[in-house]
């Protein structure tokens, strides 16, 4: 649903901040609905009130925007008391970025714990131990087919945690930046050269990897690590 990832990108809306979209059957889940995310879905004729959950990795803008208004959505409005929320934690006690009164529209809201297998529907996924960032923040593997690292910085057991035929690698930084926990380029092909998945997509893209070319950084490194590498586009489509 959209591949912009951090401040600059998403306040620019140079690409959408919208997060995943999962489909597997009849089960729908919607992952990270960043801001505009309710308009991506309706650009691409999703019905909101077919959603199972909300799966929300962190409580930044950039993941969480939409929230309140997706579970608005999944919920027709609150009054078909369904659909799941899974978030961390500190998404929902201070300063909370789901709103009380809507809390009683879902079926359930359920704390993400760290490497917890949860299922919704019959999929299943696996959360992965804390990621290193500023808030409770998870990255999810989908079996051994889809991993998706969201927002940390490198830490010892990320790739081996998040190995799958199909990885997803939030990219924001061109460049590593020590104070900043985040991954840059360079940690992508470290877990790329560890996992080795099938498939690498980057995403959620920073200013300068934007800037840098993303299809470009993406050939550079199919080329060093011998996996294919791929940079995702709002609106792509891939088969698991
Ligand atoms: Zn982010």
């Amino acid at each position: 649903m959209g591949t912009a990832g951090a401040r600059f990108m998403v306040a620019k809306q140079v690409a959408a901040s919208a997060g995943l979209y999962i489909e597997e059957g009849d089960t729908r889940l919607a992952l990270d609905p960043g801001p505009g995310a309710v308009v991506a879905y309706a650009a691409r004729r999703v019905d909101l009130t077919t959603l199972d959950a909300i799966v929300v990795s962190h409580r930044h803008l950039d993941h969480a925007g939409d929230v309140n208004v997706m579970v608005e959505a999944m919920t027709d409005g609150g009054f078909a008391h369904r659909g799941l929320l899974f978030c961390p934690s500190d998404a929902l006690d201070e300063d909370p970025v789901v709103l009380k009164y809507l809390r009683r529209f879902p079926r359930e809201i359920v704390r993400l714990a760290p490497q917890t297998t949860y299922s919704v529907n019959g999929l299943s996924f696996t959360t992965s131990a804390l990621h290193v960032h500023q808030v409770e923040t998870y990255g999810f593997r989908f079996g051994d087919r889809l991993g998706w690292i969201t927002d940390t910085a490198y830490y010892d057991g990320i790739a081996e945690q998040h190995r799958a035929d199909v990885m997803l690698i939030h990219t924001i930084l061109l460049h590593c930046m020590p104070h900043l926990p985040h991954l840059c380029v360079d940690d992508a092909e470290r877990i790329i050269r560890e996992a080795r998945p099938k498939i690498a997509f980057l995403t959620h893209y920073g200013m300068a990897v934007w800037r840098a070319n993303p299809d470009e950084i993406a050939a550079a490194l199919s080329q060093r690590t011998g996996v294919d590498v791929r940079a995702a586009r709002d609106g792509m489509t891939i088969e698991v």
